[in-house]
């Protein structure tokens, strides 16, 4: 499949028309950004690593019924997918209190949740990507009622397939961000699962395997996603 004009370009990915008006090419870069593109640097391989983790992810997640934009990979940085009508919201599942849950409560990082928590992100970078709740979402017309309870339905099943699979590999995961769309109305997950997107610590050591290591300067970062793709498969 032949790519054509250029789309999109985001921070770690661009997309491209095909002669299918129905399809995209995704182009993963090795870019990495933090902190809403305040910090800037490169993950070598990072783009060839997580499109093929996302694939095993995106696999992994269509044999469970969980609907996936992934139609299948062309080479080692291009995934040709569906082309949706994104949703502009950022739904993040968290099993482990990390991050900003743990910075805005007060909370210690490393306590396992009771139970998933789904939060909403408005998918905004002049603006952050501010917290937002389901009356946004559906006074604001982001998205009607029955997508976003699709949307948590769907949130909460790729966490409950993922964590297992992960489990059974050694990884933690800690809680992850994911993006809806709509393909020919249904609701479909999109963008990319992989360490950028993640939080994965090991099993045993508690140490992070993911984007966090770029985030906080903790250093081998491509070694910790090289191992992320050597556990899942990829
Ligand atoms: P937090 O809200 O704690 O910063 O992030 C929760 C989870 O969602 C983490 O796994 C983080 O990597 C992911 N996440 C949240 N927002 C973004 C984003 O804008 N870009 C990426 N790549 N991941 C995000």
């Amino acid at each position: 499949m032949e790519a054509r004009e250029l789309l999109y370009e985001g921070k770690a990915k661009k997309l491209f028309a095909t002669a299918d008006p129905d399809r995209l090419l995704q182009f993963f870069k090795d870019d990495a950004t933090a902190f809403n593109a305040k910090k800037r640097g490169t993950i070598v391989d990072k783009g060839i690593l997580n499109n093929a983790i996302s694939e095993v992810f995106f696999r992994l997640l269509e044999n469970a019924g969980v609907p996936t934009h992934f139609v299948r990979r062309l080479d080692d940085r291009h995934m040709l997918v569906k082309r949706l009508e994104i949703v502009p919201v950022e739904m993040v599942v968290r099993n482990v209190i990390a991050g900003s849950l743990a910075k805005r409560l007060g909370l210690e990082e490393g306590r396992p949740l009771p139970e998933p928590i789904v939060e909403f992100f408005y998918k905004s970078d002049p603006l952050d990507d501010p917290m937002i709740n389901e009356w946004h979402v559906r006074v604001l017309k982001m998205a009607t009622q029955a997508e976003i309870d699709r949307m948590v339905e769907l949130t909460l099943r790729t966490n409950a397939v993922l964590q297992p699979f992960l489990a059974e590999r050694g990884i933690v995961l800690v809680d992850m961000k994911l993006e809806f769309g709509r393909f020919h109305g249904e609701i479909v997950l999109g963008d990319e699962i992989c360490p950028d997107t993640c939080r994965f610590w090991d099993s045993s050591s508690g140490e992070k395997m993911d984007k966090d290591r770029f985030r906080r300067d903790l250093g081998k970062v491509e070694e910790a996603y090289q191992e992320i793709a050597r556990r899942v498969g990829a």
